[in-house]
């Protein structure tokens, strides 16, 4: 009997994980909890990708589309997200054998291993799994041989509270607080005309939402934007620029950077949120102690400081994680941002992705957990590797079958950063962070010092 593999979300990586096990000969089926594929990108269907489609398709999926008659991208164009759900998770979902594979509707609410809670140990692996989901028409259970949760993180943005809870009031404030990227343009151009609007955060999502605010500003007059950020230089969101290959990329940072220059942008560094307050129709938001910190007064905030990944219907199982990111620990010297990133991540797959709970995965944008920098190309290797990995085939979950861009973004101390980002991305060694962080510690040294 084929091993039976239960896919977790029906977002781009989800359906490439289904297409490659298909491939392999195994049975997946995934489990949405949205209404249709593609459900945390319809929620972000107005920003377009930085990254052109030819790093958007999995390469399986591929292959299950072309004998459909799909007509296939042009590779170098950057779609949005509308458009990737459209031309490409769409026809996947409904015109290949993945149709009859996809549940949707069905969030998934536990998983766990048949009979064995989680303290049960003898006998435990050999136990298949169980799903428990929520269809509309109550609790249901899917049993499979193997999981892969590929759920993402979209629906469990962070809070504006720099100490990782919400900042007080931010609850209550709820009617003009927006988290991650709102249409600014299209559906909520009402809400940000003409207002004054703080972005909180420092990443690819507040720098693109400050890009739309600004265009929205030239046609929208009293448009006013304000830009907080935690820490004090601004110009690290501003990426790599021109050493960026992901060109779209490179060219935010510089269009804020523009922005910033003209005054169009005001910028609040050191700012970290503390309180939330609505004071006659605004927002007061404020760092520091309520009586007598700093303050900016705003009609609407927007929350753009990252994601988390949610645990909680993985509590039975055996899982281990950074304690800092909440991902896979073989990955997190690779993402950690505290200590190096060359922005480009090796690499890996099934090995690194392993858990203490044999046949069970975190792949696609969640394994990164809190971490930023996840790229689609990443989960595709992931998923082929995994699936390879499922299959038995532990020659091809090894090798490694794609090379990433660099982000010519390199966070380690200068002389590495003078070294071409400490060489690029480590090829072999899967607790390096970069190519000198290989070499040196193959020389028996503890690292190049970078991490
Ligand atoms: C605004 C934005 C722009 C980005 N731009 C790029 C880019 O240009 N290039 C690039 O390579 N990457 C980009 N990324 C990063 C990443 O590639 C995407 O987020 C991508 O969608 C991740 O795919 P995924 O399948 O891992 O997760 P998702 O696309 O988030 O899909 C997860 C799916 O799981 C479902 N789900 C969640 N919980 C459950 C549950 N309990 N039960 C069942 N289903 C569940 C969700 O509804 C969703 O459909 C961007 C991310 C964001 C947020």
């Amino acid at each position: 009997m084929s091993k039976s593999v239960a896919v977790i979300g029906a977002g781009p990586v989800g359906l490439a994980a289904a297409a490659h096990l298909l491939e392999r000969g195994l049975e997946p089926v995934v489990l949405e909890a949205g209404p249709a594929v593609g459900h945390a990108i319809r929620q972000w269907s107005h920003v377009r990708f930085f990254s052109p489609w030819e790093y958007a398709i999995d390469q399986a999926a591929a292959r299950l589309l072309e004998p459909t008659g799909w007509n296939s991208p042009d590779p170098h164009a950057y779609p949005i997200g509308g458009e990737l759900v459209e031309r490409y998770l769409e026809p996947l979902a409904t015109r290949t054998v993945l149709r009859d594979r996809i549940h949707t509707s069905a969030r998934v609410t536990g998983v766990a291993r048949v009979g064995f809670d989680k303290v049960k140990t003898r006998g435990r692996a050999e136990a298949p799994f169980e799903l428990r989901y929520r269809n509309g028409a109550g609790d249901k259970t899917l049993r499979a041989d193997a999981v892969i949760d590929a759920s993402g993180t979209w629906f469990a943005p962070n809070p504006a509270g720099a100490s990782g809870l919400p900042a007080i009031g931010e609850t209550e404030a709820a009617t003009r607080v927006a988290y991650g990227m709102p249409d600014v343009f299209g559906a909520h151009r009402s809400r940000y005309a003409g207002k004054r609007v703080a972005v909180l955060g420092a990443g690819h999502s507040a720098v693109g939402t400050l890009i739309d605010l600004a265009v929205l500003a030239r046609t929208e007059p009293g448009t006013e934007i304000v830009w907080i950020i935690r820490g004090e230089d601004p110009a690290k969101s501003f990426g790599g620029g021109a050493n960026d290959k992901l060109v779209e990329r490179g060219a935010l940072g510089q269009r804020l950077a523009q922005l910033i220059a003209q005054d169009a942008i005001k910028v609040e560094t050191g700012f970290r949120v503390t309180h939330i307050n609505e004071t006659a129709a605004r927002l007061r938001v404020g760092a520091g102690l309520s009586c007598c910190g700093r303050e900016v007064i705003v009609d609407e905030l927007i929350v753009a400081t990252g994601f988390r990944p949610d645990l909680g219907f993985l509590s039975e199982l055996r899982l281990a994680l950074d304690p800092a990111l909440e991902c896979p620990p073989a990955l997190a010297p690779l993402i950690d941002p505290n200590v190096h990133s060359c922005g480009t991540v090796r690499p890996h797959g099934a090995r690194e992705l392993a858990q203490p709970e044999p046949n069970f995965y975190i792949a696609g944008m969640k394994s990164y957990g809190r971490a930023p920098t996840f790229l689609m190309l990443t989960g595709y290797e992931q998923v082929r590797s995994i699936a390879a990995e499922l299959a038995g085939d532990v020659e091809a979950a090894r090798r490694v079958e794609l090379v990433l861009p660099e982000t010519g973004v390199c966070n380690g101390p200068a002389e590495a950063q003078d070294a071409g980002c400490c060489g690029g991305p480590a090829t072999q060694d899967a607790s390096a962070c970069c190519a000198a962080d290989e070499t040196a510690k193959k020389a028996g040294a503890t690292g190049c010092g970078c991490s």
